[in-house]
């Protein structure tokens, strides 16, 4: 079954053919990020021109590189939400008129769910249930996956997302956005124990996160050295905030894996690119007995393949859209 998947949520626009869920048969990713960059952040308005100017050349590109053309196309799959109204709009407009077009089933996919379901095309023995840490630019959650099509939304964050949080200290420090692939780079030389920053668990009870107060504890911090007069360590900073994130998502994962019984631990999103993530997961994953899944790194970010997944996964559970379906910029996750 061939899935043609389009990703507009933010300030990627991206095309895809996926073959059975789960093969990549392209994946095009056009993204904007030097465009937003002067401005610190994706202008919204920005984001759905630059979307227009570009999805049909996208789309087309992506069946070229899958050597297929329209006829063979078995599903459309597009995001509806979580993101960028505009940005929505634009690739369910067009994914509407090519369902309505080639008469084929369209299946409207919520965003957050696409980042899980990029592990799927990574990891071919990977299925559910699982414990899932969902971390990217403006979302953070504890999920439970019981099948794959049933999240169970355990933890969510209060304020920030770690993505976002990521990208304000980033800025605090002057480097380019968005932010946290810099720290990530810059943390591996720094030393990680050189400042103490506030690891916020909440109470023990709960799966929730909260980010806010870290950021600005790092925002004061460097306010205060300022003042002083005192150099700043660029990597120490990165190191040492990248590790308060770092225990507080790995500890919550892993007491929400073992509470479940669960052997695997899967990270989605944009942030389970960070290689200090990664390491810290699989390290403990050892010493417990729990198996680390995490996507490549094209795929934890946006991208139309992990939509043409969640989309397939989606369809074959018997879940299909009409030509009705709508944007929703705050949908959730359940
Ligand atoms: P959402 O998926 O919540 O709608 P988004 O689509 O904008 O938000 P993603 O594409 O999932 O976000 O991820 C982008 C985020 O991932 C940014 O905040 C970016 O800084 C962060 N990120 C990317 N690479 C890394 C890395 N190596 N370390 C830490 N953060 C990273
Ligand atoms: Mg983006
Ligand atoms: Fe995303």
């Amino acid at each position: 079954m061939l899935t043609l998947a389009i990703e507009t949520s933010c300030d990627e626009t991206s095309s895809a053919v996926i073959k059975d869920g789960r093969e990549v048969l392209s994946n095009i990713i056009s993204s904007q990020i030097e465009i937003h960059r002067k401005f610190g952040g994706v202008v919204p308005e920005i984001a759905s021109r630059k979307h227009i100017e570009c999805i049909n050349q996208i789309i087309q590109e992506s069946l070229d590189e899958a050597k297929i053309g329209f006829k063979d196309i078995d599903l459309i799959s597009v995001t509806r939400g979580p993101g960028l109204v505009g940005a929505l709009l634009v690739g369910l407009s067009t994914a509407k008129a090519l369902a309505y077009g080639l008469n084929i089933p369209i299946i409207g996919v919520n965003h957050i769910e696409g980042h899980v379901c990029a592990n799927y095309i990574d990891h071919k023995d990977l299925k559910p249930p699982f414990t899932c840490l969902i971390v990217s630019g403006g979302h953070s959650y504890l999920v439970q996956v019981n099948s794959y099509v049933d999240y169970e939304l355990v933890g969510r964050t209060r304020d920030d997302a770690a993505g976002e949080a990521f990208d304000k200290v980033a800025r605090a420090l002057g480097l380019p956005y968005p932010g946290g692939p810099f720290i990530d780079k810059l943390a591996k030389q720094g030393n990680k124990d050189s400042i103490e920053f506030p690891r916020v668990f909440l109470d023990d009870k709960t799966y929730d996160f909260s980010f806010s107060g870290l950021k600005t504890a790092v925002l004061n911090y460097l306010n205060q050295e300022k003042q002083k007069g005192n150099e700043i360590i660029v990597e120490d900073v990165a190191a040492s905030f990248q590790q308060a994130v770092l225990d507080v998502l790995v500890g919550k994962s892993f007491r929400l894996a073992k509470s479940r019984k669960s052997d695997k631990i899967v990270i989605a999103g944009g942030v389970a690119a960070n290689e200090g993530l990664r390491n810290m997961m699989e390290k403990k994953g050892k010493m417990e007995g729990i198996k680390i899944y995490y996507p490549s790194k094209i795929l934890c970010t946006d991208n139309a393949a992990m939509i043409g997944a969640a989309g397939y996964f989606q369809y074959i559970n018997g879940n299909e859209s009409d030509l009705g379906v709508s944007v929703n910029p705050n949908l959730d996750i359940n």
